[in-house]
Order: C-alpha cells, then sequence, then structure tokens
C-alpha cells in the first residue's frame, strides 16, 4: 500500500494539494495529465491516504452511494455499486500506482498556516511532519495556488453531544469515528445513537456478533433498500463489453436514474415515499413490517437529507432476525444501566455508539493570512462553490451530498486547469473573485441553503462558512446536472474574477 514516504518536500511549488482523500488524490490525476509542467506535491495529515475511507473503521464501514459515480470518472469501477471502506482504499492505491503519484504524496505532514503575500503572488505554508520516529519538524512550502481537498471534518474527533449523566454510565462510549480496534462486543448489549447512514451501516454489522443491538434513533430517516447490483454493468460485464465502456455508460445510467428520482421526490413525493416504505416493509417481513411507520417514516421528504441506501436490506434483516431492534425517542439522560427516554423508558446497554456525526472543520483548521490579515472566511461570498472573495489563489473541493462527491471533484479538476492554463496564457499570477459593482446589496444566503439540505453538522456551523449571492457566479449550486453543463463554460473574463 501507498503509505510511507522517503522524499523530501518540494520549498517551492506551483501548487500544492492539501488532503490525500478521494478529492486531493483526484486533483493530483487532473493536473498530471493536464497541466504536465506544473510543479506540485500533495500534503496529508494523516499516515496514509484514503481520508474518510481511513478514518472510518467501524464494522461495516461502506459507501452509501454508487461507486460508478463516487469512483473516479476515468478509473473504471469493477465491483458492486456500494463498497466497503477497503474496496475503496484499494482502488485509491490503484489510481496512486497507475498515476505515478507516490512520489509525490507527503504523508504525516499537516498545514498549520498559510500566509498570501500579494507582491511575491505566493502563498507562505507553515506545515508540521510527523515522522515515524522522532521529533515533528516544521517545513515551509511557497506556492502559487493552493488546491483544498481537506474535505469538510474533522478527521481526529467525531462529534459526540452532551448528555446529562454521561459519566454516570457504567459501561463503555465510542464514537464511531474513533473505533477501538480491540473493542469486544461479544454478549455484549449495544445502543447506537443515531439513524443516518453510520448507524444503517453499523446495526446490521453488529447484530450477530454481541448479545443484542439497538439503533435509538431521535427521529426516523428515509432508507432505500435493494440488492446490491447494477443490473446493466452485470449485463455489459457478461458481455465482455471493455470496463471503461462499462464504467461510462452505467455511470449515465445512474446519474439518469437519480435525476428521476429526485425530479418525483418533488413532484409527487407522498408516491416516493409510499413506495420507499414499501420496500421497507418488505424487507422486515410480515411479522416486523408495522414497525416501517413507526421507525422508518420520516417527516421530511425524501431526499431533504441524504437518502441512504441499505444494499440487500441488511438492517431489516437484523430487526427482521430479531437480533437487532429500533427505538424511537428522546434522550432524558444517561444512566448507570444505559439510556433513558424521556418517556420513562430505560434503554438498557454495555455499550453505547455515538453514530452522532461529525465536527466540521473549516479550511483545515490551517490558520490563514492575506497579506498580514487574518482572513474571516464567513465573510466571504463563494464564486461558484469553489472560490471564494477575499482568498486569492485557492480553490476548495466540496463536493455533492445528494450526487456522490467524487463527481465534483472531477469536474472542478477541470475547472482549476483550465483557470491555471488561462492564468498562463495571460501572463497573470494571480486570481480573486471580487463583487462587481452590480452584485453590490444582492441579497446573500448560507453556503448550503438550509430548505435545500440540512444535516446536522452543517446547521451548528454554517455561521463559520462563506455565503452564496443570489445569482451566479455566486450560487453554490449543489447541482451535478446543472452545474456540469454550467462549470466548463464559465466565463472568466466576466468582472467577477480579478487576475495580476
Ligand atoms: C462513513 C462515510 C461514508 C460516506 N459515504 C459517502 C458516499 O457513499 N458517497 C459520497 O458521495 N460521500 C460519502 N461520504 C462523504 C465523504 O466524506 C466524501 O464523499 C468524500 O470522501 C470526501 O473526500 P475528501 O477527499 O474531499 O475529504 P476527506 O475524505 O475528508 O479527506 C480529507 C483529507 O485531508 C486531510 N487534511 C485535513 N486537514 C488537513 C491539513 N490541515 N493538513 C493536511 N491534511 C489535512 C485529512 O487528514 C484527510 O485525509 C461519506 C462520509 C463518511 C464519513
Amino acid at each position: 500500500m501507498n503509505s510511507t514516504h522517503m522524499h523530501p518536500l518540494p520549498a517551492q511549488l506551483d501548487v500544492l494539494i492539501i488532503g490525500a482523500g478521494i478529492s486531493g488524490v483526484g486533483a493530483a490525476c487532473h493536473l498530471q495529465q493536464q497541466c504536465p509542467d506544473k510543479r506540485f506535491a500533495l500534503v496529508e495529515a494523516q499516515a496514509g491516504f484514503g481520508g474518510t475511507w481511513r478514518t472510518h473503521r467501524y464494522p461495516g464501514t461502506r459507501s452509501d452511494s454508487d461507486l460508478f459515480t463516487f469512483g473516479y470518472r476515468f478509473k473504471p469501477w469493477r465491483g458492486n455499486p456500494i463498497a466497503t471502506a477497503e474496496q475503496i482504499l484499494k482502488y485509491m492505491d490503484e489510481v496512486i500506482d497507475e498515476h505515478h503519484l507516490s512520489q509525490r504524496i507527503h504523508y504525516s505532514h499537516r498545514v498549520l498556516s498559510a500566509r498570501w503575500s500579494s507582491p511575491e503572488a505566493s502563498w507562505h505554508v507553515e506545515i508540521q511532519h510527523t515522522p515515524a520516529e522522532g521529533d515533528p519538524v516544521i517545513c515551509q512550502v511557497r506556492c502559487n495556488f493552493l488546491w483544498m481537498c481537506q474535505g469538510y471534518y474533522r478527521h481526529a474527533e467525531g462529534y459526540t453531544p452532551e448528555w446529562p449523566g454521561m459519566s454516570d454510565f457504567a459501561g463503555r462510549i465510542v464514537h464511531p469515528q474513533q473505533w477501538p480496534q480491540d473493542m469486544d462486543l461479544t454478549g455484549r448489549r449495544v445502543v447506537v445513537i443515531g439513524s443516518g447512514a453510520t448507524a444503517a451501516t453499523l446495526v446490521p454489522s453488529l447484530a450477530g456478533t454481541c448479545q443484542h443491538v439497538t439503533m435509538l434513533q431521535r427521529s426516523p430517516t428515509w432508507f432505500a433498500t435493494g440488492r446490491n447490483a447494477n443490473e446493466l454493468a452485470d449485463t455489459l460485464r457478461a458481455l465482455d463489453i471493455p470496463h471503461e465502456w462499462t464504467h461510462e455508460i452505467v455511470r449515465r445510467k445512474v446519474l439518469h436514474d437519480q435525476a428521476h428520482i429526485q425530479q418525483r421526490c418533488v413532484q409527487e413525493p407522498d408516491a416516493v415515499a409510499a413506495e420507499l416504505l414499501a420496500g421497507v416493509r418488505e424487507a422486515l417481513g410480515p411479522e416486523h413490517a408495522h414497525l416501517a411507520d413507526v421507525h422508518f417514516k420520516p417527516s421530511y421528504r425524501p431526499w431533504q437529507q441524504r437518502l441512504a441506501f441499505v444494499p440487500n436490506g441488511d438492517l431489516f434483516k437484523a430487526v427482521r432476525n430479531d437480533q437487532a431492534s429500533v427505538v424511537t425517542g428522546q434522550i432524558d439522560r444517561f444512566v448507570p444501566e444505559g439510556i433513558r427516554l424521556s418517556n420513562g423508558d430505560i434503554v438498557p446497554a454495555d455499550v453505547i455508539v455515538t453514530a452522532t456525526g461529525f465536527n466540521l472543520n473549516v479550511l483545515g483548521d490551517i490558520a490563514f493570512q492575506v497579506d498580514d490579515q487574518p482572513l474571516d472566511f464567513a465573510r466571504s461570498v463563494t464564486w461558484r462553490g469553489a472560490m471564494f472573495t477575499g482568498l486569492p489563489n485557492l480553490v476548495w473541493v466540496f463536493g455533492y451530498f445528494r450526487a456522490s462527491w467524487t463527481l465534483r471533484t472531477d469536474l472542478l479538476g477541470d475547472f482549476v486547469c483550465k483557470l491555471l492554463q488561462h492564468m498562463d496564457s495571460q501572463g497573470k499570477r494571480s486570481v480573486m473573485p471580487q463583487l462587481r459593482p452590480e452584485d453590490q446589496g444582492m441579497s446573500l444566503a448560507p453556503w448550503v441553503r438550509p430548505d435545500n439540505f440540512n444535516p446536522g453538522y452543517l446547521a451548528r456551523s454554517m455561521h463559520q462558512l462563506p455565503r452564496q449571492g443570489d445569482r451566479a457566479p455566486w450560487v453554490h449550486l449543489q447541482d451535478y446536472r446543472k452545474e456540469k453543463d454550467d462549470l466548463p463554460v464559465a466565463p472568466l473574463d466576466d468582472g467577477s474574477l480579478i487576475f495580476n
């Protein structure tokens, strides 16, 4: 596996990519292919690549979207649509090998600060290298452009709310993001707090390995269920169609089907809800089907939060086999023997798993300065959800929620390369979005509109994120179908980008 390095980090670069998750590795591939003359490196705080898929090591960690679209457009996916963390890491390992990137990636290198100097048109980046042995060392890198692929949440620690009585609980409390590798749940009663994709993955994985597992949720989530297979992919593979073709055709089919479902969620949410519930009822089986209306029927419309896919209905099968159960209720407090709900019921537990989400991290927790002024990121306005007023020569890869994140990694890969080529052709060294006279006073909205998408970690931290405007190019679309057409032809000379 590509996880060690023996090569020094160059002190002078054209582009520095920060983060070796799916976004950073994709960025490196695009840059190398489309701008072969650029001197670049990729720095990663952790001791290996993978980001999300390296950090999350709880039992059963898997994707919730299909790998035909979560995979890169340039690297065919050959497995089942929903993939385990191991499969995704193996895929990324192959990409790093095939693109000869291992010499470019510097692991255990955490960026601490970045200081922009306008006269030099350079970022001065301070990086802490923590070698496997010996003390950490600080290195300095000067670069012209920062490609931010640091994701959106803090990898070191997940989000656990403070509940009364937590210290009274006699058992162990674990966050899935820091899953202890020595965890033995044999004979234990486990309660998983949460109802998102993480809880839906953990519960069936733990069922059968412990005495009983309970999913304790405040409110239900919409789940889609079906076989972990793609019929079209299976057919094309059986016909020996080249993998590249199969990948592209299945991607188009997946996107087409998703667009159809999303449209239906808006136009006929009740019909979609009824179909999702029918799928859940069937997976629960006749004896447990009544639980669908109690625990799997949310009050919001489908797709307002990421619609989690339960491959092969495994969550519902665990309930059907009585290895798992679901409780919907408000937590009053932790008690020595488990969790007391506001209706007085006690949910008994030996181990409590808090699948309660993330802590947002803003720009990789890096201290940014622009010409000696500390950056107030929350005051920025975004340019197409990629660049920011007041922040020169920087792009942040923030993917899609409703479609696979990586679709945007590829789109922004093309965009950044085009932008860099444009700057070179014009003899320019810096680019920064700036509101034009006609944009002054436009109404501003949060980074992600809450009526559009509202998971807890965003709601908690939206005030730290930049805002968007009410017109192009100041809108953060979060819409792959529109952006795939808009971004490649986005004008660079409409006055919203200042080049120097
Ligand atoms: C369990 C789980 C399942 C998911 N499943 C899906 C899915 O199926 N489909 C989907 O579209 N999305 C999914 N997501 C969302 C997922 O996080 C993104 O899709 C995607 O993996 C993010 O990739 P990234 O490379 O942008 O960021 P990350 O994976 O977060 O990687 C960022 C990297 O940057 C590094 N970094 C951060 N700050 C610094 C710094 N200061 N210096 C150096 N390095 C730094 C981090 O260590 C990390 O390795 C899932 C998320 C989780 C947690």
